[in-house]
């Protein structure tokens, strides 16, 4: 794996569109265990992120990041906007001055990205967030040559396993057990951003 600007571009394009096309599921999904606004957040996020860089001519991805990052914090509100936007900002420092991400840089990023996660939430694996996505990659891409389309499922069953947790950080932490049989929508989320990423690189 090796990203140009153009596929941190793509990637971006991409993952709008999934956010755009899955927009009202991953409110639903916030509907039961939260205040159902997650897909609208993101979804007006997403949309100004590929307005801005499209804007933009980029010569490294640290630049190209930072604007994604600092859109997601501005537009997205709640809790995922700042989530979302640390682990970008976090991963725009790693790539600072790089025209391309090796895979070394792409893992070091993550790093950073998934070591935000942490400290801006507060939370850790097990708790149903997106960071029982996040983290799962990230231990992914540090013991494995990566692979897109396994890094895709690492994502995917990630997602899957939040169904069954009971939730402990966030607005669905009120909600107890009751939830417990849902999937958690920031990992929906987090899952479509993987699996963009896979469809980036891959074309
Ligand atoms: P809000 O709850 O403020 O309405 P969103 O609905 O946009 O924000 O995002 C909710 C998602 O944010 C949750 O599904 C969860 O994945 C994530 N989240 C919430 N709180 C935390 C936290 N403390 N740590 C990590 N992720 C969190
Ligand atoms: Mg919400
Ligand atoms: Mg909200």
């Amino acid at each position: 794996m090796n990203l140009s600007v153009e596929d941190v571009k793509r990637w971006m394009h991409v993952s709008n569109q999934k956010i755009q096309e899955n927009k009202e599921y991953l409110s639903e999904l916030d509907q039961p265990i939260g205040d159902g606004d997650h897909g609208h957040n993101l979804g007006r996020g997403f949309e100004e992120v590929v307005k801005k860089i499209e804007r933009e001519d980029y010569q490294e991805i640290g630049a190209l990041m930072k604007d994604v990052a600092m859109t997601l914090i501005s537009k997205v509100g709640g809790a995922a906007g700042p989530l979302y936007g640390t682990a970008f900002l976090k991963a725009a420092d790693e790539w600072k001055g790089s025209p391309t991400i090796t895979e070394e840089l792409f893992i070091q990023g993550l790093e950073a990205a998934v070591e935000g996660l942490r400290t801006r939430g507060k939370a850790d694996r097990g708790e149903k967030t997106l960071i029982d996505v996040w983290v799962p990659v990230l231990d992914y891409v540090q013991n494995h040559d990566i692979q897109p389309f396994e890094l895709k499922g690492i994502a995917k069953e990630g997602m899957q396993s939040t169904n069954g947790m009971q939730a402990k950080k966030g607005r669905a932490a009120y909600f107890r057990e009751a939830s417990t049989s849902h999937i958690d929508p920031g990992a929906y989320s987090s899952y479509l951003l993987f699996e963009a990423l896979y469809e980036s690189v891959n074309i």
